[in-house]
């Protein structure tokens, strides 16, 4: 299977019909970008620029953002690179930020709730990024949005930022898109709305999941909810997919559920245009989709959402879908 996927690293991400998608890869550092370009991804579907934060002692300042991001957008050669603005906050602790204790971190101050809080560190990365714009194809994401204004106001201050560097004499490329990731369920049900003023949509299966079943992603304890076939989450994921479309819009999904080899015969069905994965899950989603045809991935999804009650039933209905077409 190994010696069949490794024939895949140059070839196109095509359904048995001939039906195009994305096929790209999650990473935290630009050294990932190695293992990306090994495994024939497509693009850089989520770059979890915490890690830039994370790992040093202090803020890390404008010119090393720009070195980082320059680095990805220059490997990628051209390819999509979907950049997400820190996500401090939930799990993912920052000393030097000084953030006082919550009782419910993964429902307090995180992510863009911090960066509309602290602008000066926002704008600084804002900066980097588009800085480093003209090396590449940049797409920036907004993590955990909740709201319209939330959206707006990140937009403004990233508008503002845009202006102010090329009044500086700086270059910026034309072409950035700008969307937001669809991990809390207001986004994914508001989908309708958003699609009318954001580039695209990223769906966070890891933290959307986590907030529809209402329980902790770490918790092994609840671990029986983290359910990414209860037709609910089908429900939500379905209707954002089918809002950016209506709006001449893409999604993709970069939670750990893009590269679910049970779940990819779904979200194909459904329409997904690019699917984000670590880099060792390609070549493998890559085989999949080419045994599966996009109309009848579509019916399965279709039947899925709207004839099964529990998760238990998706599976067994996949399975037997995959079973006939592999
Ligand atoms: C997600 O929530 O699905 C996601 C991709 O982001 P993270 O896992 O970094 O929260
Ligand atoms: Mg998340």
């Amino acid at each position: 299977q190994k010696a069949e996927w490794a024939k895949l690293v140059e070839a196109e991400s095509v359904t048995k019909d001939g039906k195009h998608v994305e096929l790209a890869a999650n990473i935290g550092t630009p050294k990932d970008v190695v293992g990306v370009l090994e495994n024939g991804a497509d693009g850089v579907g989520l770059y979890r620029t915490e890690f830039l934060y994370m790992d040093s002692a202090d803020f890390p300042t404008e010119d090393e953002q720009y070195e980082a991001y320059k680095a990805v957008l220059e490997s990628m050669n051209g390819k999509g690179v979907v950049v997400r603005t820190m996500d401090i906050g939930g799990d993912k602790e920052l000393p030097y930020l000084q953030l006082p204790e919550e009782m419910n971190p993964f429902l307090g101050y995180r992510a863009i709730r911090i960066s509309l809080d602290k602008t000066d560190m926002f704008k600084t990365q804002l900066r980097a990024l588009l800085r480093a714009s003209v090396h590449g194809d940049l797409r920036i994401m907004f993590p955990m949005i909740a709201t319209l204004q939330e959206f707006r106001s990140a937009k403004k201050i990233y508008d503002e930022t845009k202006a102010e560097l090329i009044s500086e004499g700086v270059s910026v490329s034309e072409t950035i898109q700008v969307g937001i990731m669809v991990e809390i369920p207001a986004a994914a049900v508001l989908a309708k709305q958003f699609a009318k003023e954001v580039d695209f949509f990223s769906i966070g299966t890891n933290d959307l999941i986590q907030y529809t079943m209402a329980a902790d992603r770490m918790n092994e304890r609840v671990s029986y909810l983290y359910q990414p076939y209860n037709p609910s989450i089908l429900t939500l994921i379905k209707n954002v997919i089918d809002a950016s479309h209506a709006e001449g819009k893409w999604t993709g999904m970069c939670g750990e559920m893009a590269g679910d080899q049970t779940a990819v015969p779904l979200l194909l069905g459904m329409g997904l245009d690019e699917f984000s994965m670590s880099a060792t899950s390609i070549l493998r989603t890559r085989s999949l989709i080419s045994k599966l045809d996009s109309n009848e991935m579509a019916a399965l999804a279709d039947k899925a959402i709207n004839e099964c009650a529990t998760a238990e039933e998706v599976v067994e209905l996949v399975e037997e879908a995959v079973r006939k077409a592999t």
